[in-house]
């Protein structure tokens, strides 16, 4: 998919120490950019072949090309869609996968050296090149928001007093927003990495609460990004606003609702429409693209989500998916055993 808007890539994880103790066997393998899955429960020889932009794995060593560091994989990514921002592009960076498949350690990852994700990665990066880049004649501004998606309802992760349920707007000219969301401007990677983790332990702390885990919501992290030009002649002024959406999707199992009642249905049903609304919306522009055509209608309001990220998304905007996986049939986590890792032929 060279050139195309969707950029696709595949990230397993390596087995956890459970996995490793219980021989848990690996089912991927990796050449190039593409993943082979064996399917045991197929005859004979169940292995299926995809073709991503990246196929990474981290169980091996640095000298594998197929071996992704954090580094590895916010340099692959993350700064192509940063320079994609600087040109005036929106960007959307998703991580999609099942829970405990690597997802937030993928888009936030972890404090230690080198451990962190895309998301401190590509904030640092922003403001090491607006220090670079900004001059008299060219200002920046960035501001910040975040959000969470549970059950179709929005919740302002800045915003200590916000209990969700905040209205989905749409401006004619700037698109869909989120009424009362707060938006918050950052001067430094510092104030940027402040809110970043009050946001994350919002999250943590609601999702205790209702008993939940964070894995059953989408959170959203935007960063609006304006690029303001002043001509020192004529002091005319032109300005580039982008939009920079980091998502964490919710764990995929969730998209399987068979045998959920009551609470638990309403939620499948729920993260499941966001999660296959997004499905049907990225392959029809996938699809627009390879014909190269304008597409005809594309689904963005059937789910919060989607309509959310209608602007980074469609139209003037770049696109990257990320598929996290774990590299056995089973994947083992703390006493739970979780679903079996799905090939996309399942
Ligand atoms: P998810 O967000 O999809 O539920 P996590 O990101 O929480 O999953 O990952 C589950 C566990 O696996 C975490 O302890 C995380 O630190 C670890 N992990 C995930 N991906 C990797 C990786 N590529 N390298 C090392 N550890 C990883």
């Amino acid at each position: 998919m060279a050139g195309a808007s969707v950029k696709v890539a595949v990230r397993v994880r390596p087995f956890s120490a459970r996995e490793s103790s219980r021989q848990a066997k690996c089912v991927i393998q990796m050449r190039g950019n593409t993943t082979c899955i064996t399917n045991p429960k197929l005859p004979k020889d169940g292995t299926k072949h995809f073709t991503f932009d990246y196929s990474y794995w981290s169980h091996t060593s640095e000298e594998d090309p197929n071996f992704a560091s954090q580094r590895r994989v916010y340099q692959d990514i993350g700064e192509e869609m940063l320079a994609h921002a600087f040109e005036g592009y929106n960007v959307c960076i998703l991580a999609y996968g099942q829970t405990g498949a690597g997802k937030s350690y993928t888009m936030m990852g972890r404090q230690e050296p080198g451990q962190r994700g895309i998301i401190p990665q590509l904030c640092e990066d922003l403001f090491a090149r607006v220090a670079r880049e900004g001059s008299p004649e060219l200002s920046f501004s960035v501001e910040v928001s975040y959000l969470e998606i549970y059950c179709e309802r929005v919740r302002d992760l800045l915003n200590p007093k916000s209990r969700g349920g905040l209205r989905v707007r749409e401006h004619p000219l700037l698109g869909p927003y989120v009424q009362d969301l707060s938006r918050l401007a950052v001067a430094s990677f510092a104030d940027i990495a402040d809110l970043m983790d009050s946001g994350n332990k919002a999250r943590t702390v609601a999702a205790t609460n209702m008993n939940e885990t964070s894995s059953r919501s989408h959170a959203v992290f935007s960063i609006v990004f304006s690029q303001r030009r002043q001509d020192p002649l004529s002091e005319l002024a032109t300005e580039k606003v982008s939009r920079i959406s980091l998502v964490d999707l919710a764990g995929s199992e969730r998209a399987d609702a068979s045998g959920a009642k009551g609470i638990r249905l309403k939620e499948g049903a729920n993260i499941n429409k966001s999660l296959t609304t997004l499905g049907k919306v990225i392959s029809a522009l996938a699809e627009a693209t390879s014909k190269k055509k304008k597409p005809e209608f594309i689904p963005y309001r059937d789910s919060v989500l989607t309509w959310l990220l209608k602007e980074n998304l469609g139209g003037n905007s770049r696109t990257a998916m990320i598929a996290a996986l774990s590299p056995g049939r089973l994947q083992l986590r703390g006493d739970a055993e979780h679903a079996a890792v799905r090939g996309p032929h399942e």
